[in-house]
């Protein structure tokens, strides 16, 4: 079969060497260069091999490198133990407690060390009463390592000394094939650990690699399964999907999966609802774009915009029953955030961010007097106006109100002047110019 595959490629056959378990693919036929690993790994492998030890590159940057991605960090795999690999370098430090691994640093960089493990077979492991793996801290070898990870394409092992790659599960053919396969039976490996159906729809997603219909197939009837898995992990794997840059084609494909439902729990409703949905998909392009321009982007900004709608019918629905806006306001949002956080654990670092920006949100309407100006002083001010086109690019505001503020923000004294409108706010407003300065939340508009 991969000698096929190197025939059609090159019309000759590149001899692959072949080690136990292991197809050894040659610099020749991968191409991928010890130049393209970064400067910390490569110390790394270099130094463990050194001291006697096996050392690889592994999983997502072999993967990466192989389809000319550019990696996000590099892992090394060897089969040292931590405190072998503490010894070998100067600045080195364990750290996990379940699984302990080595973070080596060398200036900026980090690289994070794994002994060779092995998967423990479901009989032998303990497991919750679903079969999900709760313990899998045992030390294995490299055919082992390769075996206990979840796809072929990230079981692949790089030596950037002989510059080969160790292949024990035809990782490097499906790759070349775009394909993305589970290692082992998939039904199984999702049964091990549900966060796999999930990982396997981000990957494929923002890998552009196609899933491989086997591994695709139990995850409709399986994903129930999901609602088990610590919210904690849900929590970090959503991160992980929100900010890959392929946020977009992954919330459809989750979507198209059905998988989206334990994911983010209101999702489903905001999704189902139009404006909701546009609002939420311009999110999430425009998150995407910010990260392919290397712009920051902040997960509170993101879970803001996720939940926008819901705040804002449980504001009009608290309104309609007569609460006062500023009231209604705060109680929607602790409503929202209650209800979401009893599912999807958003730690509530990201409350204070979230409220702020949804806080300011009315605050835009207010065009009279300084409150303008006041908004534009605060610090939160630009992310609150990035949330504000969003919002009138999908249609919940008139473009007019985001237009208005694009001019006044950049527009000189005089202008900004003209720009104001009238002062509204009638005599019970002068009057309280003369007492202290207002809250921030009194400038909601109070009737
Ligand atoms: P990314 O580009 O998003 O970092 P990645 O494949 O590198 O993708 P990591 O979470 O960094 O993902 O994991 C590193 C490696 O660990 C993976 O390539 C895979 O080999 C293995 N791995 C991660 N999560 C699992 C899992 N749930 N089950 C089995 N193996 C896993
Ligand atoms: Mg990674």
């Amino acid at each position: 079969m991969i000698k096929r595959l190197i025939k059609r490629v090159f019309g000759k056959t590149v001899p692959v060497r072949v080690a136990g378990a292991a197809h050894v693919i040659p610099f020749e036929l991968h191409k991928v260069s010890r130049d393209g690993i970064s400067y910390g790994a490569r110390r790394v492998t270099d130094g463990l091999q050194a001291a006697g030890f096996k050392a690889f590159v592994v999983g997502g940057a072999v993967r990466d490198l192989l389809l000319d991605r550019q990696p996000k960090d590099f892992d090394v795999a060897t089969d040292a133990t931590p405190e072998e690999v503490k010894r070998v370098f100067r600045r080195a430090r364990i750290i996990g407690r379940r699984f302990r691994l080595v973070h080596v640093m060398f200036g900026e960089e980090t690289v994070e060390v794994s002994t060779f493990r092995r998967a423990i077979d479901a009989e032998d492991a303990e497991t919750d009463e679903h079969g999900r793996i709760l313990r899998d801290n045992e030390f294995g070898d490299q055919e082992q390592d390769a075996a206990r990870r979840d796809f072929t394409a990230n079981g692949l092992f790089y030596d950037p000394a002989t510059q080969e790659i160790f292949d024990y599960h035809h990782g490097y053919e499906d790759i070349r094939a775009n394909t993305l396969r589970m290692i082992g039976d998939p039904e199984v490996r999702y049964r091990e650990d549900p966060v796999r159906m999930l990982r396997a729809v981000r990957l494929s997603a923002k890998l552009g690699m196609k899933l491989d219909p086997a591994t695709a197939a139990p995850i409709s009837k399986m994903k129930e399964l999901l609602s088990n898995v610590p919210e904690a992990r849900l929590f970090d794997e959503m991160l992980k999907l929100l900010l890959s840059g392929q946020a977009l084609p992954c919330i459809k494909k989750l979507r198209a999966m059905e998988l989206h439902h334990g994911m983010l729990p209101m999702l489903d409703v905001i999704l189902e609802q139009p404006m909701g949905e546009k609002f939420v998909m311009l999110a999430l392009q425009n998150t995407d774009q910010r990260i392919a321009e290397e712009k920051p982007t902040s997960p509170a900004f993101l879970f803001a915009a996720l939940l926008w709608h819901e705040v804002l019918a449980a504001w009009k629905a608290r309104q309609d029953a007569g609460e006062r806006p500023v009231g209604a306001m705060h109680a929607a949002m602790d409503e929202v955030l209650d209800r979401q956080r009893a599912q999807l654990a958003i730690p509530r670092r990201y409350d204070t961010v979230m409220k702020e920006l949804w806080l300011l949100q009315p605050r835009f309407e207010q065009r009279g007097g300084q409150r303008p100006l006041r908004l534009l002083a605060l610090p939160r001010f630009r992310a609150a106006y990035d949330f504000l086109l969003l919002r009138c690019q999908s249609g919940e505001v008139d473009a007019e109100l985001g237009a208005w503020w694009e001019e006044f923000q950049h527009a000189s004294d005089e202008r900004r002047n003209e720009m104001l409108l009238p002062d509204s706010g009638g005599p019970k407003k002068r009057r309280r110019r003369n007492k202290k300065p207002a809250a921030a939340q009194a400038e909601l508009p109070i009737d």
